[in-house]
This record gives structure tokens, C-alpha cells and sequence, in this order.
């Protein structure tokens, strides 16, 4: 490729919408640019970057007996009605109507219309296990996308779906996943952990995400110290430890109204009658599709929204603000508890040990002391829903807990027969009886993976690209554009380079030497190779690593046949390494 033929608008500006390196150094090396809210064109090395990624991952499904197939983008309300996520998805389905009033959607994911495909065409155990991936644009309507490809509405996903005849079955479909997964994100370059999760919109019974450490990084991940656990805050367990009782257990008290005149924090109240912050029952109101429920935790902790959803079996739920809880309770905000509270109640089962607890009088400028889960309150549902912390211990093995940022850029579910179930989709066993499909499904961020190896892998000048996806492996810097002599040997170079089967970008442009290096760094490919003043004087050229800027200089002649071992060795390391 000649860069002077090739469109890579770079700019030396940050643009001002960006608020990550991703997508300030996607925007700026011309990789991306974007089309409208959450929606971006791919330019060539934007492209190129993708491809490699779905290279890899095409490579190791096949590799794991995946068959690729490619379905349609847009899918018909029917298929969704019968699984009962038309109404369960929520605003991120892009739903309209077509000319002849039929209701359809964007596909956002394609469980059900792999369902359906698979009770059409899957008829007898013979044919099982079965499993069908794609690589395929994807539409989510985020109601805030943002970070470039990481937060983008329109997406490249890879999905996978598999069948089986059993939960055993399903468990191994599941684990040889996996274990492509590992070898994928291995292959990739990137510094990766899989966690359990949360298993969202997508429903199921277990879930791994794989998350590419980087500090900025979407997600928080708890990682034990001491043992392989690792989880989403969505979804790590909080362990009640035994003796956790508190509140003096042995004198229980009688509820009393204390005057709290304008204390409506937890720290005030507290702070007020003088006792510590996890003395007091929170109580806040959340909106639960829509419903107001009342949820309580300790004092001191925060409400893990997620898993007050997954508690409720809601698609949505929201904090609800001062302003609308008076209108939908006629309750006076920062006065509410638990005690007569007429609205639904849900509890972290942790306030259930508060004896002796302080809170809310449900009355304007007053409390209630000596309240007794149980006695005085009974929530409708009790579960863990607090978010859990570093002072927290493993739930696996009681070791020292650390957190942590990631980016998801992987996800596998144990989807059981909850979709083969509610469609319908049958196949005939060994006996002749039709039984449901196990299902699991398996998506990966095909776009996403490019954002996330560049939030790991950058420095102030730019991008580092992870070498098995660069869109080219060395840029070759032609410095002397007027001398035929220095040209003639990039050129040789460069031709060279191609026939030793690497991706080649060649710098022919008519620029400065310093805009030259400045767009090297910022591309971000592996090897920069340097065709000029030290040419002219030693018929040399240097070669520079940008990982690490290690630079040596070679002559001319031989440079070629020294970067093509080079590379090539690395790169093999990396699929050995899958
Ligand atoms: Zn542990």
C-alpha cells in the first residue's frame, strides 16, 4: 500500500467528543469516522484492523467445529413475540414497521432466529451437537452510546449458537467454547480475563464474560487473590460471614420517633444520633419497569443495580428522583423506611441482621431507632443486592479481593431450553421422543476488540497495535523522495517486504520528515523501517520497534530478509500461544 494513494485523513487535533484514547486515536489515525450517533464508517486501516480480528476468530471456531453461516440483519416481531422478548428487551431493540404494516426489528442478537432455523432444519439427536456462528453487523439502540467502537449502536459481532441433546451435552459445547475463547483473545495479543457474569437481556442460567484489562475500561471486575475467582460487580456473590449479626443482638429494643429536623442523609442522621453509618437502614425508591419498590440496604452500601433487576425479573430499573417519588408515594424523600411503608419492599440480606437499626419514620424530620428486621418490617423479597467492595472477602474462598476495570469483548451463556422451550423447537432422541434443544450461545465484539487492544495498547503518541492486528506490520518511511537513489532502495524495500507475504505500508508521501514520524507513531504499526539520511551516508536503514522504540540499523540489503524472519517468528509465537 502507498500511502499517498490511500485514504488515511489523519489529524494532529484530539477531537473534542472523544473522551477515550480508543476513540481519540481511531478518530485521529483515520481509522473511523462517524456517520451519526453510535454509527461509524470504517475507512481502509480501519477495516483492516477488523478483519484481523475476525480472521482469528473465524479461524479457532472453525478450529473448535463451528459452521459459519450469515443471517439476516433484519428480523421479523413474530419470532420475538413467541420467545417473549419483544416486550422484555427493552428501548435497545430498534422495532418499526414495513410497508406492509408487518412489525420487524434490528437484529440486536439472533437467538431467535437461529431457533427457528434450528427446528425447520434440525430434526433427529443424529444431527446434534450442532453449532452455527456468524459475523454480522449488529444494531443496539444504546441510549448513550459514546467511546467510538466501544459503545457504538451498530457493531461487527461474531454469534455463535449450539445445540445439543442434554445439559452434559451443553456442558461440553460450552467448555470446548471456552476454550476458543482463551485461544482467541490469546491469538489476539491482548491481556485478557474470563469472569462470571451477569446474564442480562440474553436470559440463561450461567454466563463467562471475557474482559480485556485496561484502566478505562467499562466494566469493574473483582479478582480473588488467592483463587481463580473473577466476576463483574453485576454479578460477584457478597458472602454474609457467620457472626455478621450486629446491632447488639443480646438487648433488643423497642422502636422508637426520634426529631431528625433536617437530616435526610444517611451520614447526617447517623452523625446525629451518633452512631455509626451501617446502624441505618437506606431506603430508596426504584422504579421497576416503571413501578415504584422501595429497596433497602445498609447504610454504608450502594444498591448493585443489576442484581436488584435480576431479584425483581424486571427489564428495567431506575432510581427514581425526589420529584417522582412524592408523585407515585406522597412519601417525604429522605424520611422513608421500612416500618408501615405501604410500598413494595425488597431487601439486601444483609439489613436483615441490622437488629437495633435506625431508620426513616416515613414522617418529615423524623426517624425511628430500635427497628427489627422482621418484627417491625417483612420485605417482600430478600437476595444480595449490594454492590460488593475490596473490603469484601472471595465467595469462593475467603481470600483478599481486588478490583479491577475491564472491557467486555466476550461473552458465552449456558442458555439451557428456556428459547428451544418457548419456540417450540424440538428434535426426535434416541427413543423417538421430541425433546427441547440445549442451547448456549456465544457472542463476541468483533469491532470492539479493536477499541479494546488499543485501550491497552497506547502510549501518548498513539497506537500500539498488538502485532497479530495490525493492519500492517511495518511502515516504511521513504525520507528522501527527491534522491532517486534513496527512493529506488525504499521502493526495492518495500517490494521485498510484500514478497516476503507481510502487510506493508510504504510512506511515499512528499512531507516532512517529522510529520512523517509523527504519523508512524500514531498508526501504531509493529516495525517502522527508516529509509534515509543514514541510507545516504552508510547505505543503512533503521528499523524501530514502536513497542518499545528499540531501534537498530541494518544495511539495506539485508533489511528485508532480517524484518520478514522477524516478524513472521513473532507471529508464530502468537499462534502457538492460541
Ligand atoms: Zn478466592
Amino acid at each position: 500500500m502507498r500511502y499517498s494513494q490511500m485514504l488515511i485523513p489523519t489529524t494532529r487535533e484530539t477531537p473534542a467528543e472523544a473522551e477515550v484514547a480508543s476513540h481519540q486515536l481511531l478518530l485521529r489515525g483515520g481509522f473511523i469516522r462517524k456517520l451519526a450517533s453510535g454509527i461509524y464508517t470504517y475507512l481502509p486501516l480501519g477495516l483492516a484492523a477488523v478483519q484481523k480480528v475476525a480472521r482469528i476468530v473465524r479461524e479457532e471456531m472453525n478450529r473448535a467445529g463451528a459452521q459459519e453461516l450469515l443471517m439476516p440483519m433484519v428480523q421479523p416481531a413474530d419470532l420475538w413475540k413467541e420467545s417473549g422478548r419483544w416486550q422484555k428487551y427493552g428501548s435497545e431493540l430498534l422495532r418499526f414497521t414495513d410497508r406492509h404494516e408487518r412489525e420487524s426489528c434490528l437484529g440486536p442478537t439472533h437467538e431467535e432466529v437461529i431457533t427457528d432455523l434450528a427446528r425447520n432444519e434440525l430434526q433427529s439427536y443424529r444431527q446434534l451437537p450442532m453449532n452455527l456462528y456468524q459475523i454480522q453487523t449488529k444494531f443496539r439502540d444504546e441510549i448513550r452510546p459514546r467511546f467510538g467502537l466501544m459503545r457504538g449502536r451498530e457493531f461487527v459481532m461474531k454469534d455463535a449458537y449450539s445445540f445439543d441433546i442434554d445439559d452434559a451435552a451443553a456442558g461440553r459445547s460450552y467448555d470446548r467454547m471456552y476454550e476458543a475463547y482463551h485461544r482467541i483473545f490469546r491469538r489476539c495479543g491482548l491481556d485478557f480475563r474470563a469472569v462470571e457474569a451477569d446474564t442480562g437481556t440474553i436470559g440463561g442460567s450461567f454466563s463467562h464474560e471475557f474482559m480485556v484489562l485496561a484502566s478505562t475500561g467499562e466494566d469493574t471486575l473483582v479478582i480473588c487473590g488467592q483463587c481463580d475467582y473473577a466476576a463483574n460487580v453485576e454479578k460477584a456473590r457478597v458472602a454474609i460471614r457467620a457472626g455478621q449479626q450486629q446491632g447488639g443482638a443480646e438487648r433488643i429494643e423497642e422502636v422508637k420517633k426520634v426529631a431528625t429536623p433536617g437530616m435526610k442523609k444517611v451520614d447526617a442522621v447517623a452523625g446525629f444520633l451518633g452512631v455509626a453509618t451501617d446502624r441505618v437502614i437506606k431506603t430508596m425508591v426504584y422504579l421497576a419497569d416503571g413501578d415504584p419498590v422501595a429497596v433497602l440496604v445498609r447504610g454504608d452500601r450502594e444498591v448493585q443495580p443489576v442484581k436488584l433487576k435480576n431479584l425483581l425479573g424486571a427489564a428495567e430499573v431506575e432510581l427514581a428522583d425526589d420529584e417522582t417519588v412524592y408523585k407515585k408515594t406522597g412519601l417525604p424523600v429522605g424520611y422513608l423506611g421500612p416500618v408501615n411503608l405501604t410500598l413494595r419492599m425488597v431487601a439486601d440480606q444483609e439489613v436483615m441482621l441490622m437488629n437495633n437499626s435506625i431508620a426513616g419514620a416515613n414522617e418529615k424530620q423524623f426517624h425511628l431507632t430500635g427497628v427489627q428486621p422482621g418484627r417491625d418490617f417483612q420485605p417482600a423479597l430478600t437476595g444480595d443486592l449490594r454492590q460488593i467492595t475490596a473490603e469484601d472477602r472471595c465467595p469462593s474462598c475467603g481470600g483478599p479481593l481486588t478490583l479491577t476495570e475491564g472491557i467486555e469483548v466476550g461473552h458465552i451463556f449456558k442458555l439451557g431450553t428456556a428459547y428451544s422451550e418457548a419456540m417450540r423447537a424440538t428434535f426426535q432422541d434416541r427413543e423417538g421422543q421430541a425433546r427441547p434443544f440445549v442451547m448456549g450461545c456465544y457472542g463476541i465484539g468483533v469491532s470492539r476488540v479493536v477499541a479494546a487492544a488499543i485501550e491497552q495498547n497506547h502510549d501518548e503518541n498513539g497506537i500500539i497495535f498488538p502485532l497479530p492486528l495490525a493492519p500492517c506490520q511495518v511502515i516504511v518511511l521513504n525520507l528522501g523522495i527527491n534522491s532517486e537513489e534513496t527512493t529506488s532502495a525504499a521502493e526495492r524495500l518495500y517490494e521485498e517486504l510484500r514478497q516476503g507475504g507481510l502487510e506493508v505500508l510504504y510512506d511515499d508521501r512528499d512531507e516532512r520528515p517529522g510529520a512523517k514520524f509523527k504519523d508512524a507513531d500514531l498508526l501504531g504499526f509493529p516495525y517502522r523501517v527508516t529509509v534515509g539520511k543514514t541510507f545516504e551516508k552508510e547505505g543503512k536503514v533503521e528499523i524501530r520497534r514502536r513497542r518499545d522504540g528499540h531501534t537498530e540499523t541494518v544495511p539495506c540489503g539485508q533489511a528485508a530478509g532480517y524484518i520478514v524472519e522477524l516478524v513472521r517468528g513473532e507471529l508464530a509465537a502468537f499462534e502457538s500461544n492460541g
